[in-house]
């Protein structure tokens, strides 16, 4: 959606509080020895316990209140009784539901000792990120934002993931447009003041080829190696643009 109210960019800061709060949560519970499951769990007490309802839940029929995404799997990962280990690397994605209106946000927590390709990985998702929403001002296009974060992934040797994109979001967790990862600068829709978008790299070790379990949800790379994601909700403005999630 487009805010424009105050009482609009109240209600959108509102919701991205909780999944700020929600990924601290998961964070801090991370550690060897846990489930994805219990992950779940902790982040579902927070959302409820701050007023707000985990969106995943129900959401096409996802059993759970967040994504856990282990090592291969990109995202999507179903919480369960898979025990995480030391030097996985697991990748939370969070949206919540607070007064109308949604935040969506993702981060790849790494586990005890992680290997350094793994925290570069992880660095890069971010820093993907970073590269996309320095061209993510009202006047440019989604475009823009998509070959920025292509072009980083990219130069730095890792892969793009082309079947999952970034959306609009707002009083639904998926609205338009769609903010891929990958794509031409000048093209796309034109980019506005007070539109929400959550903008999220997903990037892999190896080749950017990815496949759905046949669980419906899973996504997991193709050739087995680690994938990262890094996602705000972001409004965009005149010059940077505001960033609701971290
Ligand atoms: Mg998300």
């Amino acid at each position: 959606m487009i805010v424009k109210t105050e009482s609009e960019y109240a209600g959108m800061r509102a919701a991205s509080k909780v999944v700020k709060a929600a990924l601290a949560a998961a964070e801090r519970f991370i550690r060897p020895g846990v489930t994805t499951l219990e992950i779940d769990s902790v982040v579902e007490e927070t959302i409820r316990g701050m007023g707000a309802i985990p969106s995943s839940k129900g959401f096409g029929g996802f059993p759970n209140a967040c994504c856990v995404s282990v090592n291969d799997v990109v995202v999507h990962g179903i919480p369960s009784l898979r025990v995480v280990k030391d030097g996985d690397i697991v990748s939370v994605d969070i949206t919540a539901l607070l007064n109308g209106y949604q935040g969506d946000a993702a981060r790849t927590f790494a586990v005890g000792n992680v290997s350094a390709q793994d925290l570069a990985l992880i660095d890069a998702a971010k820093a993907a990120f970073e590269a996309g929403i320095g061209h993510a001002k009202a006047g440019n296009r989604v475009g823009d934002v998509s070959s920025a974060i292509q072009l980083y992934t990219e130069l730095h040797g890792y892969g793009v993931v082309r079947a999952l994109t970034g959306h609009g979001i707002g009083k639904k967790m998926h609205e338009a447009p769609e903010v891929p990862n990958f794509g031409r600068a000048h093209t796309g829709a034109p980019l506005k003041v007070g539109m929400c978008l959550a903008i999220e790299p997903m990037i892999t070790a190896g080749d950017w080829r990815v496949y759905i379990e046949r669980d419906g949800w899973t996504v997991r790379t193709a050739d087995g190696k680690n994938a990262a994601h890094y996602e705000n909700t972001v409004i965009i403005t005149d010059g940077a643009p505001e960033i609701l999630t971290v």
